[in-house]
């Protein structure tokens, strides 16, 4: 038998005003809000219980309640809590990992899949904005300059290999001659300037995918976070305080607040914390000069620092991250440094929000897919390149679930290393190599 309640409609749920639980963040005061949806309550049963209501998890929730299927999402706080309601909108094209690297690893064949996967990333997020006619202020463009000397052979040599050997030509580079038409940015030595990249506001993309779910007959269940899960052969048990729900498959879709839900595996992901400021409007002419291409822009630094303008023109600058489960007393002192290291034409711009954000990296930046004992189905640890990949590794889910799929089988197969020092150690000794890594972008050329 199947409880199921009746989706709350999408137009019956649009508020203007921010609503508790969301971080203050400039995403949160300029989305037009869901209303928040009804806890799990009682004894339920459905086809595929989702957990975690992000990307994966709404992009999944769509495509299976598309495909006819009976899916409930859970959430512990709100949909669009967690890093997808608060990173910085980059669409970034192919994967987290470069081509070279995923040729080392995996072999020519297996790279070139994944690059193909990583454009149809970015395709299917621009297709399911276009679809669901989702108003995020998609943008196009991405350009990733070198922050040290050091780093532009690197660059250069990838921009001619993915031309060359990938036929992929909307990628060019621009030498440092060049850079000042790109941003009156400093310390850049070469430029990457990427065409087929996207970018876009994250929560409004986020809670459109909800919107579209529930629209397709998806139950959301928000401030109800799951306890527990049992297997049972082929079946699993959800509880939440208020709820037992079966459902034949479960999909864990936690990423960086997975924490102990789920120990076996829990250890192939690391939660780190990076944070972003948002400035007070900037003029035309200042805005004009940061960025005349109106596109998403990063660097070179192993913490990376990224960018890019809102519709309003105010500059979203991300950088600097922390490993412990602490953020900064003051987000925008911590991210100041950074911004003005970048653009000192700012010192007097005054810095409104500062807002942090938990994600899952790996040890390789490859996500981490899977199924476990055929019933309990993840997918995490997306690094940074989460807002194409996470929405695919949901609707891969969606598909593994319903009929096996090639491309899920592609990413499941993908060898996962866990990270050294097992649940309790495992923490000390990321520090220790990020730390390092951190520590190397602040000297060297
Ligand atoms: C500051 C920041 C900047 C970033 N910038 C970019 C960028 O520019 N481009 C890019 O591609 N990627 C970026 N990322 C990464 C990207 O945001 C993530 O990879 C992506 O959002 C992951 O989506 P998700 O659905 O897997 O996880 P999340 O969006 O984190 O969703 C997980 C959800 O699971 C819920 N949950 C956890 N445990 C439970 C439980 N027990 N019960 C119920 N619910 C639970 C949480 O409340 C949360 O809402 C950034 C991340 C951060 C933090």
């Amino acid at each position: 038998m199947v409880w199921q309640f009746d989706p709350i409609k999408p137009h019956n749920c649009i508020m203007s005003n921010p609503i508790n639980s969301y971080p203050n963040s400039w995403y949160v005061a300029s989305s037009p809000m869901l209303a928040e949806q009804r806890h799990a309550s009682g004894d339920l049963a459905y086809d595929v219980c989702v957990v975690g209501g992000g990307y994966t998890g709404l992009s999944c929730a769509l495509h299976l309640a598309t495909a006819g299927k009976s899916v409930a999402v859970l959430e512990a706080e709100r949909v669009g809590w967690g890093a997808s309601g608060r990173n910085g909108g980059h669409v970034g094209t192919g994967q987290r990992a470069d081509q070279h690297s995923l040729e080392k690893w995996y072999g020519k064949a297996t790279a070139r899949e994944l690059w193909r996967l990583g454009l149809e990333a970015v395709d299917l997020v621009t297709d399911l904005i276009e679809e669901n006619d989702i108003n995020c202020e998609l943008g196009t463009t991405n350009i990733h300059f070198a922050a040290k000397k050091s780093h532009v052979d690197e660059l250069r040599d990838e921009v001619d290999y993915l031309r060359n050997q990938y036929d992929y030509h909307q990628i060019s580079g621009v030498e440092s001659s060049s850079l000042e038409e790109l941003t009156s940015g400093i310390g850049f030595h070469y430029g990457v300037i990427d065409h087929g990249a996207r970018h876009l506001h994250p929560l409004k993309y986020c809670l459109g995918l909800a919107a579209a779910a529930m629209k397709a007959g998806a139950s959301i269940f928000e401030k109800s976070q799951v306890k527990n899960i049992d297997i049972r052969r082929d079946l699993a048990i959800v509880t939440t305080d208020k709820a037992v729900i079966k459902a034949q498959r479960v999909v864990l879709a936690c990423n960086g607040y997975l924490g102990n839900l789920f120990q076996p595996i829990a250890g192939n992901i690391m939660p780190i914390n990076n944070f972003i400021v948002a400035t007070e409007p900037l003029d035309e002419a200042t805005a004009n000069r940061i960025n005349p291409l109106n596109a998403s822009m990063s660097d070179s630094l192993f913490v990376i620092n990224y960018w890019k303008l809102s519709e309003d023109r105010r500059l979203i600058f991300g950088g600097g991250e922390t490993y412990s489960d602490k953020f900064p007393v003051s987000i925008t002192d911590f991210v100041r440094p950074q911004l003005l290291a970048i653009y000192p034409e700012l010192s007097d711009v005054q810095l409104i929000y500062g807002w942090g954000g938990t994600l899952a990296i790996t040890r390789n930046r490859m996500p981490d897919l899977g199924v476990h004992k055929g019933v309990v189905y993840y997918a995490q640890g997306f690094s940074g390149h989460g807002v194409p990949t996470a929405t695919m590794a949901g609707k891969l889910i969606a598909a593994a679930i319903d009929s096996g799929n090639d491309d899920f089988d592609l990413m499941s197969g993908l060898k996962t290393l866990k990270f050294p020092g097992g649940p309790l150690l495992r923490r000390p000794s990321l520090v220790a190599g990020m730390l390092f890594y951190s520590l190397r972008d602040r000297i060297g050329q």
